[in-house]
């Protein structure tokens, strides 16, 4: 009997999901997960390796989806978490942790004076949009088509990732008059903002992801990102940047810093909590002020601030600030990965730092439309492939790719030579 048949009671991956199935709507907790025929279960985490109750060992380019930029159960992050562990997990009173990681946080990013901690990226873009509307007094938001922002109302209309694949770009349940509020542009298409603003004069806030992250990674062309503050700017619409994906992934400061662009407010999530489950939102001073207890607009949470999420994200930040070179390091893995790949074929590699994807359409796509024109089968072909080879990248086509500080040079070397063989 090997390690991992101990650990579970010998049950396979297979099994697990029939019971989950019976239990969990569709077996698992998260729609993207819901690998056919069954999604592997996971039993340990390690470095850039996953080992799976099956006793398979896959090479990991999810990451959980971007989070964990040291990596799995790195030795610093956890000795943090068990620190903070022996002094206690919840407390319901502040903590010394939170001003310090403010201060933190609103140090590196510009656009964030202060800043609210939450328990999810999906708390922080909801808290942020009732905000904008507060402070601007208006009713309407406008995002970008497949743009994600979290799983609520206002902002599930078109989504990337799960949404997209399952073909419910609008979920059931949502009051047409809530979406009624939310309209859309096309990323990278200044023009399509522009006129949109032009015409209605009760829009709030425009909420945009700097870098598609969740069909992508999809790029700002050239001056996008400096057009969208300029025109948010003179037609008095809040801009707010979803840096849940991008915070401290494209540098310390992220987007907003990488492109030199200051938005009015700033959400955050994923590597910030160190891999455990944190939001936060923030931004210009005089907007921040309204936040309750402070303001009028109200917001709060039984777990907001928590101490053992801060320790991690606390560790993790600290630990990117002393590892500069983190980010050049990770750049020249996905350049190598780049530079390896045959060029007449099907398919482009599109990067940014240590988020990368192969998306099967010949030219890098610039928008939403652009992302669904891939082929589908193909990725599904290839997806397979690149299991049997022992690598686990998203099982969505939409999803980014993520490299960590955790893997290595041969890591590197086994996934040039898979998707060398895999496409
Ligand atoms: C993941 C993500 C969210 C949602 O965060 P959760 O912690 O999953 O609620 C929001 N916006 C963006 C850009 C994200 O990538």
């Amino acid at each position: 009997m090997n390690r991992s048949e101990k650990m579970n009671g010998g049950v396979p991956s297979s099994e697990l999901f029939e019971l989950a199935k019976t239990l969990i709507p569709g077996g698992v907790s998260s729609p993207v997960r819901a690998i056919k025929p069954y999604p592997f279960y996971t039993e340990r985490a390690e470095g850039a390796h996953l080992k799976t109750v099956d006793g398979t060992d896959f090479l990991d380019c999810c990451m959980a989806y971007g989070p964990l930029i040291f990596g799995h159960a790195h030795p610093a992050i956890r000795k943090a978490i068990q620190e903070q562990l022996e002094r206690g997990w919840l407390y319901g009173t502040p903590t010394p942790l939170e001003p310090l990681f403010a201060k933190r946080v609103s140090q590196d990013h510009p656009g964030m004076d202060m800043v609210r901690f939450v328990s999810s990226g999906s708390e922080a873009t909801m808290a942020a949009i009732r905000l904008a509307r507060g402070f601007t007094r208006k009713n309407d938001i406008v995002k970008v088509e497949g743009g994600f922002h979290g799983a609520h109302d206002a902002v599930l209309v078109k989504a990337g990732s799960g949404a997209t694949t399952m073909g419910v770009p609008d979920s059931a349940g949502i009051p047409a008059g809530i979406v009624a509020h939310t309209r859309q542009v096309p990323y990278n298409d200044p023009e399509a903002l522009e006129s949109l603003l032009s015409a209605h004069n009760d829009i709030a806030a425009f909420i945009i992801e700097p870098v598609l992250g969740n069909i992508g990674p999809v790029l700002p062309q050239d001056t996008y990102l400096q057009k969208v503050r300029s025109i948010t700017k003179a037609h008095d619409v809040l801009l707010i940047f979803d840096e849940v994906i991008t915070g401290y992934r494209v540098g310390i400061g992220g987007a907003q810093v990488k492109y030199g662009v200051k938005p009015d407010l700033t959400t955050l999530g994923k590597i910030i909590g160190g891999g455990l489950p944190i939001g936060a939102f923030g931004g210009r001073r005089e907007i921040m002020e309204l936040v309750a207890p402070q303001g009028p607009v109200y917001q709060a949470g039984t777990f907001s601030g928590n101490p053992l999420s801060l320790a991690a994200g606390m560790a993790t930040i600290d630990r990117l600030h002393a590892n500069r070179n983190l980010y050049h390091d990770l750049d020249g893995m996905t350049r190598a990965l780049d530079e390896s790949l045959v060029r007449h074929d099907q398919g482009s590699f599109v990067r940014l730092g240590s988020m990368f994807k192969y998306f099967f359409r010949s030219l890098p796509p610039q928008n939403y439309r652009e992302v669904k024109e891939c082929d589908t089968e193909a990725f599904q072909i290839f997806w397979k492939r690149m299991m049997g080879a022992g690598i686990f990248i998203p099982p969505s086509q939409y999803e980014t790719n993520f490299l960590s500080a955790a893997h290595s040079d041969n890591d590197l070397s086994i996934l040039t030579q898979a998707y060398q063989q895999c496409r």
